[in-house]
């Protein structure tokens, strides 16, 4: 097995754009978040193969400190030295064959950010380059570290003082020059992507996605041309198109593509009868050494359903109708499957690859899609229950292509949502801007309506032909919200499920061949690297995430229970295990009896679905990411509620205090309607028993 180039460079993490560039030569190494400049995700290394994949066992695992939250974070490895990050925005330097810990940086991330963080206090991954390792913190600063040491060399602060931005994305190093995003789409901001020197930290480029208050001069033509597409007054409400995922580069083009993100809010009041609003859900190209615009392809003209453009964009060179193509593909929340020519953005194709009912299709022609009347509830003013739903089809687990078998594995999700008009939206300063009434679209007590939307959910492990532009197999999966994908050149394709399993298929028939117990569901995608001749899979486990936050009832469903954080390696003829889970989980806490009366539960249903839900879930209904607050101690002593709830007595986990937007009597009102839902759960649960 060939693992490793002629000459390695000195000393740890020592990447350059030349070593990426070349990265097929030495496939041992996994150097940036997607492996390649091109984030196909696909291993050339085949000691692990379809015969033999049914040996692979545990070969070490690494316990993450980060507690009970969503882990999304794809390792790199280095010259045997694994980067990987955790749960707010920790990175640990492993030994690739042992696990053990080399260092561990932990950037203190306030607890008080978290509530800006739409889904969950996540990080995706570190780049490399030249000796430094770079993250990315959910606060938004740009921290450089030593690889050697783990210790800090320089950061920078990313985003304006007060601002409701995160980062959760992985950076990316293109030329010297570190580029990072963020998020904030949901709360109200501004989005961007910056170039920062890598050696300096000094700011080389930034490049905004949507115009800013147009009484002052546009930071470029492009914004000045895409000024013409808003209506109303955009910019006091942020405008949206956060970047918060993918960045990807061809070094042949010399173009940047970043995938931009929804509106905020995500309908009214940013104007009724809105435009395009470019460049919301769009691919851009930019120029890499001036982010310059060049070009763009806008998938969703005038989002009004969180369908960002942010999902992975993978290059490639496929050949279409007999034509070589440099592509750039993408399947973005939206449902299509998007086709481009990187080079001038054309677009060759789009499908549908999952469940979809706001569009019909999309015309080749123009370009566009072609919306359903009825989808357009900002401008009806009446509610539309969208497919997909604000989750998406896809989201950013990341999907991988394997130039052997020509397809691209994507975790595909269905679950529709009622997109309905906040008609009292107000801009808020602490919980989420979107303008659509999350109670009312709350999941409905009736069990029968209940049973048919949880029976609509599904999750799908897809290979999709981009050339053929349909489905090779597909396998369906008990839960939506799965992992990412890798693909090897050993005819194999990796994926991590909510149901806490590693699983192993065939890459070109989809047949299950491996599976391992993960004791936590799995998000991230795994990868592929090798060291002392030996060829291992890795895979960061922990659940949480958008839909392991929010859905309540929905993210119940089939999931497993446990949530044990770590990174988990494995190999042929590996024989390390997992620690035995408990056998019996602890008796919940019984709730204070139900005493409220009609007009308070509903009161406080209100205020929790607007404040509350985004983080312990639908319906006061959690999934073991954060506190079920309906067996949570604090529900049993009213004071410590209020501490808790209006105080911030929990700041350091994340819970601030709500009290410069909610009084004692609005605390009173939730926490009646937690109780409630406390005692019909047991209710519940008490006939289920008979
Ligand atoms: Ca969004």
């Amino acid at each position: 097995m060939h693992t490793s180039p002629a000459a390695v460079p000195k000393g740890p993490a020592a990447v350059d754009g030349a070593r990426i560039v070349a990265a097929d030569r030495e496939p041992g190494n996994w150097m940036s978040y997607g492996r390649t400049y091109s984030e196909q995700r696909f291993s050339p290394l085949t000691q692990i193969d379809a015969n033999d994949a049914k040996r692979l066992g545990l070969a070490w695992s690494f316990e993450l400190d980060t507690a009970h939250r969503g882990q999304e974070s794809t390792p790199l490895v280095v010259d045997g030295v694994m980067y990987v990050t955790g749960a707010w925005s920790k990175v640990y330097a492993l030994d690739a064959q042992t696990g053990a810990l080399k260092w561990r940086f932990d950037p203190k991330v306030p607890g008080r950010v978290a509530v800006n963080a739409c889904c969950d206090v996540v990080n995706r991954g570190v780049a490399v380059w030249k000796g430094r390792v770079y993250v990315g913190t959910l606060d938004g600063r740009l921290v450089a570290i030593d690889a050697a040491t783990g210790k800090p060399d320089w950061e920078v602060m990313t985003v304006p003082p007060g601002g409701r931005y995160t980062i959760t994305g992985a950076p990316r190093i293109v030329k010297g020059m570190v580029l990072i995003g963020n998020g904030g789409g949901e709360m109200g901001i501004r989005g961007y992507v910056t170039a920062y020197d890598a050696n300096s930290g000094k700011k080389r480029w930034r490049f905004y996605t949507v115009p800013g208050d147009p009484s002052k001069p546009f930071e470029s033509p492009a914004l000045a041309r895409a000024a013409k597409t808003w209506t109303g007054n955009w910019w006091k409400y942020g405008g949206g198109g956060p970047v918060w995922d993918s960045i990807v580069y061809d070094p042949k083009l010399n173009l940047v593509y970043i995938g931009v993100g929804n509106g905020s809010p995500w309908s009214h009041p940013r104007g009724k009868k809105s435009g395009d609003q470019l460049y919301l859900s769009s691919i851009v190209a930019l120029n890499a050494d001036s982010g310059a615009y060049v070009w763009h392809y806008q998938e969703t003209p005038g989002d009004e359903w969180d369908y960002d453009a942010c999902s992975p964009l993978v290059l490639a060179d496929l050949k279409i109708g007999g034509k070589a193509r440099a592509v750039i593909m993408q399947a973005p929340k939206n449902g299509f499957f998007y086709v481009l020519d990187r080079k001038t953005g054309k677009l060759l194709s789009a499908d549908a690859f999952g469940a979809t009912n706001w569009a019909k299709g999309v015309d080749l022609k123009t370009g566009r899609p072609q919306v359903v009347p009825a989808a357009r509830y900002g401008e009806s003013g009446k509610p539309f229950v969208a497919l997909p739903g604000p989750g998406g089809a896809h989201s950013w687990q990341p999907m991988a292509y394997s130039p052997v078998t020509k397809l691209v594995y994507i975790p595909v999700m269905t679950a529709s949502f009622p997109m309905i008009p906040d008609e009292q939206f107000k801009h808020r300063a602490i919980g989420w801007n979107t303008g659509v009434d999350f109670n009312a679209g709350s999941l409905p007590q009736d069990p029968k309506i209940q049973a048919q939307i949880l029976q609509s959910l599904k999750g799908y492990l897809e290979a999709w032909d981009p050339v053929a532009r349909k489905v090779a197999w597909r396998v369906e999966l008990p839960h939506p919200w799965n992992g990412g994908t890798l693909a090897t050149a050993g005819n194999l394709v990796f994926q991590g499920n909510a149901n806490g399993q590693l699983v192993a298929y065939r890459a070109d028939t989809g047949e299950r061949l491996w599976s391992a117990d993960t004791q936590a569901g799995v998000l991230a995608a795994p990868m592929s690297f090798a060291v002392g001749g030996e060829q291992y899979v890795a895979v960061e486990v922990g659940w949480g995430g958008a839909f392991g936050l929010a859905a309540g009832e929905l993210a119940l469903k089939s999931h497993i229970a446990s949530n044990i954080p770590r990174v988990l390696a494995f190999k042929l003829g590996g024989t390390a295990a997992l620690a035995p889970l408990p056998a019996t989980a602890a008796p919940l806490l019984d709730p204070p009896a139900d005493s409220a009366s009609e007009a308070v539960v509903t009161k406080g249903k209100l205020l929790y679905h607007g404040y509350c839900s985004s983080c312990h879930g639908d319906s006061a209904t959690s999934t073991g990411v954060l506190p079920d607050l309906r067996y949570s101690p604090i529900l049993n002593v009213k004071t410590l509620w209020y501490r808790t709830v209006l105080d911030g007595a929990r700041i350091n986990n994340g819970m601030v205090g709500f009290k410069s937007a909610l009084s004692t009597a609005d605390a009173d009102d939730i926490r009646a309607y937690v109780i409630h839902q406390a005692n019909q759960g047991k209710n519940a649960a008490a006939a289920a028993k008979h």
